[in-house]
């Protein structure tokens, strides 16, 4: 089958599926999209709740959990060790099917009945206000966490440690304010960055230690301002920044966003070994179209977080 424009019943704006889309729906044994990708992509989001957590009473043991379910959407929930236990038949919510009621009310009625795990978390210790999270221990208000110990506020974050109000974040330890970056220690406001160390403040750095407020650095240390200085230089200028100070951090802050917006060189996308593809945050993958956030894959489309 070749590529064809279809108009979304969603948005009606027209899209293309393209040949190799319809290979995959025909091995797939599902039917081609009526919506366009990002109403897809949409629809998808609506129907998951990642970052909204509830107070909420086990459906069988009858003990107070947080959930990912609101109680009063009348679904049943247990608790982790009640879902994962035997004192539940999973056989006693099945049913016929009936081919003279609608599909949709039929998946409806089921989806009231099948006990719900009260989040979607795993093998965590002291780690209850999570969601989406695996193997943590000691996390707290945090989402899309996976191996991570002492880390809260944050959200999608990998292999990190002590590190707090972050977002994608991979592989770091002792860190504040990091934002798409990996593999940094002791740093705080990082921005696109990758192998820092002691850094506070920099935007699109990579391998730097001990650099301050600067943006687009390479194998630099002692660089304050994005001039470089002698370490004991360096030390004396940073003994005059006031950290510990709120008015003062804000108008760092202030700072840092004029020099990324004004004085930095910014990358078109975030991509490192990547071959053909289109999106942000794609890392070793082949064939990744309309991606974000997804790594060491191959042939992926329209998809987040992958890898
Ligand atoms: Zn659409
Ligand atoms: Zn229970």
């Amino acid at each position: 089958m070749q590529s064809e424009t279809k108009n979304c019943q969603n948005c009606k704006k027209n899209f293309t599926i393209e040949k190799e889309d319809f290979n995959f729906y025909e091995k797939m044994k599902v039917p081609p999209p009526t919506f366009c990708p990002e109403c897809r992509s949409q629809r998808r989001m609506t129907s998951r709740n990642e970052r909204v957590l509830y107070k909420a009473v086990c459906d069988l043991c009858k003990k107070n959990i947080i959930s990912m379910y609101d109680s009063k959407e009348k679904t049943k929930i247990y608790c982790d060790d009640c879902w994962w236990g035997d004192k539940w038949d999973p056989t006693f919510y099945g049913n016929d099917y009936n081919f003279f009621e609608s599909f949709f009310e039929q998946w409806r009625k089921l989806l009231k009945e099948i006990p719900l795990i009260q989040a979607w978390k795993f093998n965590n210790v002291n780690s209850d206000y999570v969601n989406y999270a695996t193997e943590d221990r000691n996390c707290f208000l945090s989402y899309s966490v996976v191996f991570c110990e002492n880390v809260a506020y944050s959200y999608s974050i990998d292999k990190s440690q002590d590190t707090l109000d972050s977002m994608f974040v991979n592989k770091s330890n002792w860190c504040y304010e990091i934002i798409d970056s990996q593999n940094n220690y002791n740093s705080v406001f990082l921005k696109n960055c990758s192998n820092c160390i002691d850094s506070s403040f920099l935007f699109d750095c990579i391998n730097c230690q001990n650099c301050f407020l600067s943006s687009n650095l390479r194998n630099k240390k002692y660089v304050f301002k994005n001039t470089q200085f002698l370490k004991t230089e360096y030390e004396s200028k940073m003994k005059e920044i006031k950290t510990g100070d709120y008015k003062n951090i804000q108008k760092i802050i202030l700072e840092f966003s004029n020099i990324q917006e004004k004085k930095s060189i910014h990358k078109y996308t975030q991509v490192v070994n990547g071959v053909k593809y289109s999106g942000n945050n794609i890392e070793n993958s082949k064939n990744t179209i309309n991606c974000f956030n997804v790594y060491n894959s191959e042939n992926i489309k329209y998809s987040i977080r992958i890898g």
